[in-house]
């Protein structure tokens, strides 16, 4: 079910729900965790998240501390 809505960034009702890849790039390592389910826009491009999908990514991010790994990837449902 697509759900289009209002963007917070660019203020157009062109946001539609998508399987994202989310990036957080923390400066010595990066975290890039797979299929997020949230929201894109089709005009300016944010993604848009639950929070419910926040909180849950915030848990990730906990759960994956500065390692010695460059590079973290995982899966959002993982
Ligand atoms: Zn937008």
């Amino acid at each position: 079910m697509k759900i289009k809505d209002i963007c917070p960034v660019c203020g157009q009702k062109t946001t539609e729900s998508a399987d994202l890849t989310v990036r957080f790039d923390k400066g010595d390592y990066e975290v890039i965790i797979h299929h997020v389910p949230g929201r894109k826009c089709a005009n300016c491009g944010e993604q848009v998240f639950s929070r419910e999908t926040v909180k849950r990514l915030q848990e990730i991010m906990r759960s994956h501390p500065a390692m010695s790994k460059r590079r973290i990837e995982t899966d959002f449902a993982a």
